[in-house]
């Protein structure tokens, strides 16, 4: 057995580490070796409750008081701490998740700047003064925090949103509660010890776990939460945004992605190829950003797909701790099931499956959740496995024959994530970044987030923005005062 924490993992409600109210626990997996990794404390109602009052305690009575500077201060003690458990967190996340360890510590690498910036720019986030047109009024404006703000994660990327989702709120000066994904819980917990010892003070910063269909329910559903922060499926958005209609709450939703990655005749190809490529294999392609349509001009499509096949038959899937593997497993049984029945839709419906990759399995390892990376070669656009989002490593493969036709493909989507496009004709690269439905354009580059840039949907890819200074703003009100001085 692969257990990394011989106690089942607790919860951090106020200021003590609790095992909840109803004596339940949950197992976590490891996904390489489908072993149990660890087991942890399952919040009730009660749990919730006591979560969410405890952060609204400490939001009340002390920490809107605080200034920028001291939120800034427990911010960079964060960061220092981080930054001394990074490779720790790396290791967690690579046996919780299954994401390789030079991904693992790579994704975390910016993780401290991101807690830095926060606390850096947040006395840029002022009020201002506008003339109103009555000189005898002084009008002028006062930014806020919201109050508690409930952060809802996925498993793709447990630490990495958490951090760039805490950092903004607590900045702004709110209180928090996170809720990590049951199927990945175990780096929040363990970033959950660092809340302590930075110095913030009890009930900041809670942590509560167990299943979205219950506790997260309870937690968005809960009077005294102000704002929600989640990332995940669009379904599961669409219901979070309908429990907290009723009470008008402030609601980011970063949800699925079925992005495209536009090839066109005068591309770099080489290096089209390998952003191509690494969107298939990063995380197993379980990136709400992988590019999983690729339209590739008529022209050099053979050349492209020839070069593409040559990469991908070299990729090395294996445990996720060794540090030549490329590729690990899927998160979890129910992930490779739902990947392999889309391989057989996508079958049914005409597209041609090719798969590549060198699985180098051992005893272990060989009852992990591993998909090959695999092509749908002669995709067509309207098809269901190039539509939805398969959510692992596979890539349909959908022919153009010009940028109208390119644009038109591209827009041919519910979800509006992210969109990559290669090409060195200036014109065509800006024509196409303004007419594709999308947060976010890279041009003859892979996608990448950063911390300090904006990011966020269109359509049904999601409402509101996280990361930079937009999301300070989505974590703060802004109130109008007007004064009449002639009294
Ligand atoms: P889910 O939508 O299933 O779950 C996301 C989180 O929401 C989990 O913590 C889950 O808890 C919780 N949850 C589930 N139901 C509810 C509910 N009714 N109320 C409140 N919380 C709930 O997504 P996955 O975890 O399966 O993640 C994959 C999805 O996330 C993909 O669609 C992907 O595109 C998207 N994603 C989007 C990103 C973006 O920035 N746009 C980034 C990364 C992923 P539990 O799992 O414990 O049940």
């Amino acid at each position: 057995m692969n257990v990394i924490n011989p106690r089942p993992y607790e919860m951090l409600i106020g200021d003590r580490w609790s095992t909840g109210s109803t004596g339940s626990t949950f197992d976590t997996l490891n996904p390489a070796t489908a072993q149990l990794l660890a087991q942890v404390c399952e919040a009730g109602e009660a749990d919730v409750d006591a979560a969410v009052r405890s952060a609204h305690e400490a939001y009340e009575k002390h920490w809107r008081r605080t200034t920028p500077a001291e939120r800034g201060r427990l911010l960079r003690r964060l960061a220092a701490l981080f930054e001394r458990d990074r490779e720790k967190l790396a290791w967690i996340e690579t046996l919780n998740v299954g994401k390789p360890i030079t991904h693992s510590l790579d994704s975390l690498k910016s993780m401290p700047s991101s807690l830095e910036y926060f606390a850096g720019i947040i006395p840029a986030a002022r009020g201002e003064t506008i003339p109103v047109g009555n000189v005898d009024v002084l009008n002028f404006t006062i930014r806020e925090p919201l109050g508690v703000c409930v952060l809802i994660m996925p498993w793709n990327y447990p630490m990495t949103l958490t951090i760039n989702k805490l950092g903004p709120a607590l900045a702004a000066g709110n209180t928090v509660i996170l809720k990590p994904s049951e199927v990945t819980p175990l780096s929040t917990m363990a970033l959950a010890r660092l809340f302590e010892e930075a110095g913030f003070p009890p009930g900041v910063v809670n942590v509560v776990n167990g299943p979205g269909a219950t506790v997260g329910e309870w937690l968005v559903k809960h009077p005294l939460v102000s704002r929600v922060s989640f990332t995940g499926g669009t379904v599961t958005g669409a219901r979070i945004l309908a429990s907290t209609a009723s009470d008008i709450k402030h609601v980011t939703l970063e949800l699925g992605g079925k992005s495209p990655l536009i090839v066109f005749d005068d591309a770099p190809l080489d290096k089209a190829v390998a952003v191509a490529a690494g969107d298939i294999i990063k995380n197993s392609g379980q990136v709400c950003i992988a590019c999983t349509r690729l339209l590739v001009q008529d022209s050099i499509r053979e050349e492209f797909l020839e070069k593409l096949c040559r990469r991908l038959d070299t990729i090395r899937i294996g445990s996720p701790s060794e540090p030549a593997t490329e590729m690990g497993p899927l998160v979890s049984a129910a992930q490779k099931q739902r990947v392999e029945r889309y391989l057989d839709i996508a079958e049914r419906e005409g597209a041609k499956l090719v798969q590549f990759g060198r699985e180098e399995l051992n005893d272990a390892t060989s009852a992990g959740f591993f998909v090959k990376p695999t092509l749908l070669l002669d995709s067509t656009a309207r098809m269901q496995s190039a539509q939805d989002e398969i959510f692992g490593p596979v890539q349909s493969v959908i022919a153009f024959s010009d940028e109208e036709q390119a644009l038109r493909i591209a827009n041919d989507s519910r979800y509006g994530l992210a969109a990559v496009l290669f090409t060195r004709d200036g014109g065509r690269a800006l024509r196409m970044a303004r007419g594709i439905q999308s947060g976010s354009v890279a041009i003859n580059t892979g996608m990448r987030t950063s911390f300090d840039a904006p990011f966020g949907g269109y359509k049904q890819s999601g409402i509101g923005k996280e990361r930079g200074l937009e999301a300070i703003c989505e974590n703060m009100q802004i109130k109008n005062v007007k004064y009449d001085m002639s009294v």
